[in-house]
């Protein structure tokens, strides 16, 4: 198993999403870009081959970006890293010049479409246009590199959850793609907010009408920050299978660049109600962030727990 690596390039982001968990980060707004390379010499002088994840803010907005690929393509030659994955939320990469220095470089793009109309996704975004800008991106990448080499990432929140089966059609139907993360926000930041932080009660019908929608056309979507009491019976048996069989340990490091295992944090992230002491997948269960607890202390937040297998 080669070390995964999270390397967060900084915190300036483009977009204004109103479910941005970053919205307090206090980190380095922008890493430059020899704290970058140093930052990648430092991980794989530890340990020798990793595979990467490149997040931010917003990596493709920065005028080095052909620069970083660049010096990420060279240690990929040498064997140094071995996979690269890319968050972003794809509207610079509609500039031909910075896609093309992807490609080759980056095996994995994840790419943020909030909605499958620009009313809904700019309004999440709180930027006018960036709809258009990046199903441009998508549009232009499906024609350079495999279609299982992109997904679109959609945090659910409370003006696009209505809409899931709509946003994830389109993509699909419209852009051509085939892989999927279906995505709960951390309640941090921005996200802190019953306005835009919803129940998993509330989203639970649509999660399922999603559901319904991937397995009609053979997709395996991933879940994440959402336990298995929010999905139908029919549904768990899949979601309990990619829990299990999910390798969800990667390092990163602090404001004061010491390492942080994020295996070990995402223990200490999560909390339970008193009701998931009755439930049947309480003991593989790693439970709901500690913020959503807080933001929602009322146990009827949660759909029911799992009584029958
Ligand atoms: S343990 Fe709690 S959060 Fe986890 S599936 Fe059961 S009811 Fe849901």
């Amino acid at each position: 198993m080669y070390k995964l690596i999270d390397l967060k390039v900084g915190s300036t982001c483009n977009n204004k999403c109103v479910h941005c968990c970053a919205a307090n980060d206090v980190r380095d707004k922008n890493l430059s870009l020899k704290k970058i390379k140093n930052k990648l010499n430092e991980f794989i002088n530890l340990y020798k081959t990793i595979d990467l994840t490149l997040t931010g803010g917003e990596i493709s907005m920065r005028r080095d970006f052909i620069e970083i690929m660049q010096y990420i393509e060279f240690h990929k030659k040498l064997g140094n890293i071995r996979e690269v994955h890319l968050q972003t939320n794809g509207r610079k990469l509609s500039d031909t010049n910075k896609l093309e220095s992807t490609i080759g470089v980056v095996d994995y793009y994840l790419i943020a479409l909030h909605g499958h109309n620009s009313d809904i996704h700019d309004k999440i975004t709180g930027v006018q246009g960036s709809f258009d800008e990046t199903v441009s991106t998508f549009k232009q990448l499906v024609n350079r590199v495999n279609a299982a080499q992109i997904a679109v990432q959609t945090v659910i929140n409370k003006l696009n959850y209505k809409y899931l089966v709509d946003t994830y059609k389109f993509a699909h139907e419209e852009l051509g793609v085939t892989e999927f993360n279906l995505t709960f926000p951390h309640p941090m930041g921005d996200a802190f907010d019953k306005a835009i932080t919803p129940t998993y009660t509330d989203v639970k019908p649509y999660i399922n009408a999603a559901m319904y929608y991937f397995i009609s056309k053979d997709i395996k979507p991933l879940p994440e920050a959402l336990p298995l009491c929010v999905f139908d019976s029919e549904y768990r048996k899949y979601i309990s299978n990619i829990n299990d069989t999910r390798f969800i340990g990667a390092v990163g490091y602090d404001q004061d660049g010491n390492l942080l295992d994020y295996l070990e944090l995402s223990k200490e992230a999560h909390s339970k109600y008193e009701k998931c002491k009755s439930c049947l997948a309480n003991d593989k269960c790693e439970g709901i962030w500690n913020e959503y607890v807080e933001l929602y202390p009322n146990e009827c937040s949660l759909p029911k727990p799992i009584v029958h297998g």
